[in-house]
């Protein structure tokens, strides 16, 4: 049965490299020259802003979360696959980066119990018009590989704003003030909750997020990306 399964599988879903797109084999995520240039963040890493200690620039800078960790980083060929999974429905990729995401959870979070993961929300009308949620696919895969539990819809978000990208500092955080909520705070009461974002850049979502989280009562809220951007440049 399970021989039947894997091959159904191969059949209907051949596997495409999850940064170039090329057809790779059935066992592999990534194709061996993308494998081999995957902007990996590795050696010593700062928890507060999960980058390297030498791309770190967040001088720890106090956060409604304990720490933030990430696979990659949001350049090269992982900045390709991750636009191929976000804007052009390709939600199968999701396992790839969702099999790094698991492996940064165990190894920077390591001793750390989690009640559940959850994903940062989009507006129901972006959720519809997409077809799918990218951070729910990520954080459902994030479950299956790593055995945390899965929560969907732990957050809400209440209304579209404008895009994090291209506004200043200061608009960036006030762009964010109120967006998000919750239907169910028992949920979250006294829990430590694995927060699953794509990307990210500076932080603010993920921390506007971990703010709502915090005021209805959460233990602890550590992040997880796909990827993050260098932070060099960036204020
Ligand atoms: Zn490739
Ligand atoms: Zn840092």
């Amino acid at each position: 049965m399970k021989k039947f399964a894997e091959w159904s599988l191969f059949s209907f879903f051949p596997r495409h490299c999850a940064c170039c797109d090329v057809r790779i084999p059935g066992s592999r995520m990534f194709c061996e020259e993308c494998e081999k240039n995957l902007p990996r963040i590795t050696g010593e890493i700062c928890m507060n802003c999960g980058r390297e200690k030498k791309e770190c620039t967040c001088r720890k800078s106090s956060n409604y979360y304990t720490a933030l960790a990430a696979p990659f980083y949001f350049e090269g060929n992982v900045r390709e696959g991750i636009h191929r999974f976000k804007f052009r429905n390709s939600g199968v990729n999701s396992k790839a980066y969702a099999a790094g995401m698991a492996a940064a959870v165990s190894e920077r979070y390591a001793g750390v119990h989690f009640d559940f993961v959850t994903e940062v929300p989009v507006t129901k009308r972006a959720e519809r018009e997409r077809g799918y949620n990218q951070c729910s696919l990520l954080a459902r895969s994030l479950s299956e590989i790593s055995g945390i539990p899965y929560k969907k819809g732990i957050l809400k978000k209440i209304y579209e704003t404008e895009k994090q990208h291209g506004l200043n500092y200061y608009l960036r955080r006030g762009n964010l003030t109120g967006v998000f909520d919750s239907d169910c705070p028992g949920e979250i009461k006294d829990k430590t909750i694995l927060l699953c974002d794509d990307i990210s850049t500076s932080g603010e979502t993920l921390g506007e997020c971990a703010k709502m989280l915090w005021l209805y009562g959460a233990k602890d809220i550590y992040c997880i990306t796909a990827a993050l951007t260098k932070m060099r440049g960036d204020k």
